[in-house]
């Protein structure tokens, strides 16, 4: 198990838990070294950097960035992140600014389909009115019953082609790593499993030229373990990490108790044969996995 979780989501974008309750969830599953990740907003780092090292955990600013490239809808996270960063700063608002106007969108579809009051129903759930997004519409319409859990009333209402989407057009690839790298952090390519499942997916010729631009635009590594990935595909992406010479992240992508597939903190470990992001920021960490590849291989050679 892993004592690193670096994806994860507070109140402040579509968790659940304020960001201080986050932290001390995480304390309590063992975690180490955690990044807050929330989507498009930074507003949660202090008041959970304050919690963590409380508890004498190693905290990373992060943050969990929408960009659209070409017909596809991207996340990447970026780690270590200066939060005072203008550019930054800039950006996320300029992202963040366009959510209302979707939201009101996004209901006008669903009242076209019958199903009314929902731009209240969802403004209940974001705490971050500036957030406003799918989960919380998400979250709503399983409190009047329209499906039985977030994962239901995604397929059948807030994915491509269903009456509660609206496509929006996020930050750029080339911004969101610039703002990122600009302000000292490491761009991580979110989930990328999840942009190749599904009927409006990406195949994979298609990902080894969105992996050629991430690199080029400055990305360094790439979401290995994470809850939205199955045992394959941790194999899967860290070949491609391999290939294309990236790191590799993890993390939950914990929303609240119950809402992914792993809880915050209870990660597998990453593949053997991959760079750990870490490395980036923790010179010794890097001296440590050597070592221990060395010592494997000694062992190898001695039988
Ligand atoms: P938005 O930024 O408003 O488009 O919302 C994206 C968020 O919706 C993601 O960060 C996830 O939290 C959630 N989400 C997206 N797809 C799904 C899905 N199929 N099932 C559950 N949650 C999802
Ligand atoms: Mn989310
Ligand atoms: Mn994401
Ligand atoms: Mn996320």
């Amino acid at each position: 198990m892993l004592d690193y979780d670096l994806h994860c989501h507070s109140d402040v974008s579509d968790g659940l838990l304020p960001p201080a309750e986050l932290v001390a969830r995480a304390a309590e599953r063992g975690v180490r070294v955690l990044a807050l990740t929330d989507h498009d907003d930074i507003d949660g780092l202090a008041q959970a950097r304050v919690a963590a090292l409380a508890r004498g955990m190693t905290f990373i600013n992060g943050v969990e960035i929408s960009v659209t490239w070409r017909s596809h809808t991207l996340h990447v996270v970026g780690l270590n992140v200066d939060p005072s960063w203008r550019p930054l700063i800039d950006g996320l608002h300029s992202i963040r600014s366009g959510r209302r106007a979707r939201a009101e969108k996004m209901a006008a579809g669903l009242a076209k389909c019958g199903i009314s009051g929902v731009l209240a129903g969802a403004s209940r759930y974001a705490h971050n009115p500036d957030i406003i997004g799918r989960t919380h519409f998400a979250r709503y319409l399983v409190e009047v019953g329209q499906a039985r859990d977030v994962k239901s009333v995604f397929k059948r209402f807030l994915v491509k082609g269903k009456p509660g989407y609206v496509p929006h057009e996020w930050a750029s690839l080339s911004d969101a790593i610039g703002w990122i790298r600009g302000s000292g952090g490491v761009a991580v390519l979110a989930h990328p499993g999840r942009y190749m499942m599904g009927k409006h997916s990406m195949g994979a010729k298609t990902m080894r030229e969105l992996l050629v631009e991430f690199t080029a635009f400055g990305g360094q590594a790439l979401e290995v373990v994470t809850s939205s990935h199955s045992p394959n595909q941790f194999a899967e992406f860290a070949r491609y990490a391999r290939e294309f010479d990236l790191y590799a992240s993890c993390g939950s992508d914990f929303h609240g108790p119950g809402e992914s597939y792993f809880d915050i903190g209870r990660l597998p470990d990453l593949p053997m044969d991959v760079r750990p992001v870490w490395q980036l920021w923790e010179p010794a960490a890097t001296a440590t996995v050597s070592q221990a590849v060395e010592a494997a291989e000694l062992t190898q050679v001695n039988g």
